[in-house]
């Protein structure tokens, strides 16, 4: 008896637990195999933290081989599909190309950093969505604060000031880890203990964390004002060189180091499978299954799926969502191949939690507004909830970060070149499906 297989492409918030469900609901009697480039799935919340020195980046890199024994983990990205001959076309970790044959398909690949049409941006900017990006940042703030300690007044301001742009929860947790990072750096510096370092926070909108309640937004602005983070709302960037920025203000700053924190774009991978679109997102049902293709399902932040709790609109590309439709889609595939029955996703929003740095934080679980050392306690506590596995040692890091004075150290693992903006997604090689020709 042949046994059926499901194929999950992208082994992140979703497909991690898709597969981890799929599993589970089929009793083992179903093969899952999950296709990922890295043989981890990364918990990107807690990516502020590491680039912040709080957390070792493995804390954050759940391994999947160990934690989903009964999945088999293939390495790889995917570039192409047929869901005619039912193939997932992919690209091994050692550049071959490989396929594998599906009875039932869950697609992923959730989404990459968006980069603006802003001169300079893709050239001189880095983005902020995965581990290469977080442990650059962390080295080049590093290096920036120990070149600023024996350079010249004019390099030295240079040198010390970082500016994020977009102040949505990564730009806002970005830009206060990284404020508390970069003064604890400082005071291992004599030339630096009255060296003023910037952190500006640039934001078209007028408030920070849009989309999120007014309390959180008041807390966050608070917090950023009070910590001496250079907040400007109504302004972006107009163009970026590699020496600073022109503002959309008309003025001119002077920095080494600019993070582009200006939202996420659906990865571009998904229009290469040809599947019903909207907005770059695949288009599902209510069940997750992708329209017309009721063998293909698709969630997480590629998925246009519809919002019950909100109708006529589709789910936000959040964690929230991400990891809730994965466990959907683990046994709602489950059940297409006799395993249960299948549900309707609907998830009402329970509220955010948003890391301010130090003691501090803003959430509101429930509706009910927190802030301060309560609102950390609580977000902390959401994230280790969270996090699949990993979770004493993330507490560890946490404990001895409490009393332990920041490490400075540059790993040098990864260079600017390496994490260019636009490159913030898998490579792609664009796969389309060819018949193999009739000699072979
Ligand atoms: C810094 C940061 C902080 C965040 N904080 C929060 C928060 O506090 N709360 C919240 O709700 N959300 C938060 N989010 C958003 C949340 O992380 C995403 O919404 C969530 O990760 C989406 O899950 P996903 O499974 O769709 O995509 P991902 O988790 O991005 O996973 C996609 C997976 O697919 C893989 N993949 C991509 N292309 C291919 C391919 N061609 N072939 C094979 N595999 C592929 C990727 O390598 C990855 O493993 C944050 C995001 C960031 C970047």
């Amino acid at each position: 008896m042949v046994r059926p297989r499901i194929v999950i492409v992208g082994g992140g918030f979703a497909g991690y637990q898709a597969a981890r469900r799929a599993s589970r609901h089929a009793r083992g009697e179903v093969d899952v195999a999950l296709i990922n480039p890295t043989d981890f799935s990364l918990y990107q919340p807690l990516l502020p933290e590491v680039a912040a020195g709080i957390l070792e980046p493995r804390r954050i890199a759940v391994p999947i081989t160990s934690t989903l024994p009964r999945v088999k983990l293939l390495l790889g990205t995917v570039g192409g599909i047929d869901t005619g001959q039912r193939l997932v076309r992919y690209v091994d970790a050692e550049n071959r190309p490989a396929e594998i044959d599906y009875d039932r398909l869950v697609i992923t690949v959730g989404a990459v950093s968006k980069v603006l049409p802003i001169k300079g941006a893709a050239e001189f900017g880095h983005g902020f969505k995965g581990l290469p990006e977080a442990l650059y940042l962390r080295d080049h703030i590093v290096r920036q604060v120990e070149l600023a300690a024996h350079a010249p007044p004019g390099e030295r301001r240079a040198r010390l000031t970082f500016v994020v742009v977009g102040a949505g929860y990564t730009g806002t947790e970005v830009a206060t880890a990284g404020h508390l990072f970069t003064r604890a750096l400082a005071r291992y510096h004599r030339s630096l203990r009255d060296e003023p370092i910037r952190w500006i926070l640039l934001h078209l909108g007028q408030s920070v964390l849009p989309g999120l309640r007014p309390s959180i937004q008041r807390t966050a602005e608070r917090v950023l004002r009070r910590r001496g983070v250079d907040l400007r709302l109504g302004v972006s960037v107009r163009e970026q060189t590699r020496e600073g920025v022109h503002l959309t203000d008309d003025t001119y700053v002077p920095a080494r180091t600019v993070v582009w924190t200006t939202g996420v774009a659906p990865d571009p991978v998904a229009a290469c499978f040809g599947l019903p679109m909207v907005g770059g997102r695949i288009e599902v049902d209510e069940y997750l299954a992708v329209k017309g293709h009721d063998h293909v399902l698709a969630v997480g932040d590629i998925a246009a799926v519809p919002d019950l709790t909100r109708p006529g609109e589709y789910t936000g590309m959040t964690g929230q969502h991400a990891e809730r439709q994965g466990k959907l889609a683990g046994r709602n595939v489950a059940a297409s191949l006799g395993y249960g029955t299948a549900k309707p996703y609907k998830h009402r929003n329970l509220g955010f939690v948003v890391d301010l740095g130090g003691w501090k934080a803003a959430a509101d679980p429930l509706g009910v507004p927190l802030s301060g050392v309560v609102a950390k306690a609580v977000t902390r506590g959401y994230h280790l909830m969270s996090v699949p596995s990993g979770r004493v040692r993330i507490a560890a890091d946490w404990l001895l970060d409490a009393f332990l004075p920041r490490q400075e150290v540059q790993l040098g693992l990864i260079r600017s070149g390496q994490v260019p903006l636009a490159s913030a997604g898998p490579e792609l090689p664009h796969l389309a499906y060819e018949e193999p020709d009739s000699e072979t």
